[in-house]
């Protein structure tokens, strides 16, 4: 039997190559680990330039029509897409939360005035934060306490976000608000757009490990938010927050196992070059996490043709956010055991690749964190695909 994609398929890849070829700015580069992809300012002029150009040539979201920053592609091509992009390491935004969450969120739930927000979402023009997580809801996101008071036809606002990514250089926040404090918790929650520049907002910047900034605390204190500003029912948020993270999970496997196969070539490169490669304990290490992340390709294959056939999120999603996430510190806590005492130093000189390993390593841990812990990943997985009983 004789696989291959067929000349659709083969069409749709040859242009994206050419595109990407001709198009693609060179700092798209350097962005292969988590390390890497750092820089100072929160989205660089390069990286809004090259999300537009994505949008206008119909390669931002394939599968999305033109005026949406596609090009009507088939979930084959956009899985083509998705490889294409992460084989080479070339990211499609350095802000997700967007063209990720805000714009299908809109798209499903929004009036139609919201949705015409959609596009510039999509093209990077107006950066969006997600204000969800709270100092007191997290994991437990239904316990969010940030209050709208309906007062006319406005929502007053007073409360706290906190890990909001992206709040410091956003024109505006999907924020989710306790509405009806009398409702049982998953039930009086509302999801508002507010404008970042609305009197009463305060965003305080968080410094990360690595010495950048790139999510804050927010504020928020008597802020006036118009009532067509509602999205959906009005403490009808909950569905909404289901719906955006099931957005989020559903393409981000690709990057991840993707990056996941570099961080496997890049460890053999660094066995040579430290003249270990004959060691057999890295040698299984390594062969260990080739062999990993091969399954985990397996899995998100698995996963997709079941998100393709009922386009909603699978179960598998959730065990590739835990896995990928987790596989991926490991890997990378490999890369410093495997250059002895200056593995866990970020030296230019003594370290490894400028300290790519032990950088990667720390920042790493931020993905066992953001969009759901590793361990309500787990419980996701007991419950919804093991059919265990929640736990007492
Ligand atoms: C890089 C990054 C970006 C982020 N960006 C955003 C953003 O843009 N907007 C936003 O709203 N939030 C954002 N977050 C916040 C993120 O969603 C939360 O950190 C996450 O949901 C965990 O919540 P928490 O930090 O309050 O931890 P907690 O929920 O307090 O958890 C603390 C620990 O207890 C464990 N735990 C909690 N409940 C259970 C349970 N039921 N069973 C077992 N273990 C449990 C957790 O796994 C964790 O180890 C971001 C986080 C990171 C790291």
């Amino acid at each position: 039997m004789h696989l291959d994609w067929g000349p659709e398929v083969d069409a749709f890849r040859a242009e994206l190559v050419a595109f990407l070829d001709e198009h693609a700015p060179p700092e798209t580069r350097s962005q292969r680990d988590y390390a890497m992809g750092s820089h100072e300012e929160v989205v660089p002029q390069w990286a809004r330039d090259w999300q537009a150009t994505l949008f206008d040539h119909g390669w931002m979201i394939p599968g999305y029509p033109p005026e949406r920053g596609g090009r009507n592609a088939s979930s084959v091509q956009t899985l083509v897409y998705l490889e294409e992009m992460s084989a080479r390491g070339i990211p499609r935004s350095l802000h997700f939360p967007g063209y990720a969450i805000v714009a299908p969120s809109l798209l499903d739930f929004g009036t139609p005035a919201q949705q015409e927000l959609v596009p510039a979402a999509i093209r990077g023009d107006t950066i969006w934060c997600i204000g969800m997580s709270e100092p007191n809801a997290g994991s437990d996101l239904a316990n969010l306490q940030t209050r709208a008071v309906l007062d006319g036809d406005r929502f007053v606002v007073n409360g706290q976000k906190v890990w909001t990514s992206y709040a410091m250089v956003a024109g505006k926040c999907c924020l989710y608000v306790r509405t009806d404090p009398a409702a049982p918790k998953h039930q009086g929650i509302s999801l508002l757009i507010v404008d970042m520049d609305t009197p009463g907002i305060d965003v305080r910047p968080l410094t990360h490990i690595n010495g950048n900034a790139d999510f804050a605390e927010v504020f928020f204190t008597d802020v006036e938010v118009p009532v067509a500003n509602l999205v959906g029912e009005l403490n009808g948020g909950w569905r909404i927050t289901q719906g955006s993270l099931a957005h989020e999970r559903a393409g981000l496997w690709v990057e991840a196992v993707a990056r996941l196969e570099q961080t496997v070539t890049g460890l053999v490169d660094l066995a040579h070059r430290r003249g270990i490669a004959q060691d057999p304990t890295v040698r299984r290490a390594i062969a260990k996490g080739y062999q990993q992340a091969a399954s985990l390709r397996a899995l998100g294959y698995k996963g997709f043709t079941s998100f393709a056939a009922r386009g909603t999120s699978a179960p598998e999603h959730s065990y590739m956010k835990l896995a990928t996430s987790e596989l991926g510190t490991s890997l990378y806590e490999l890369g410093m055991e495997i250059q002895g005492a200056y593995g866990p130093v970020i030296d230019e000189e003594r370290s490894e690749e400028a300290g790519r390993w032990a950088l990667s390593f720390f920042v790493s841990f931020a993905n066992t964190i953001a969009g759901g812990t590793s361990e309500i990943q787990r419980n996701i997985i007991a419950q919804r695909v093991l059919g265990l009983p929640r736990s007492a």
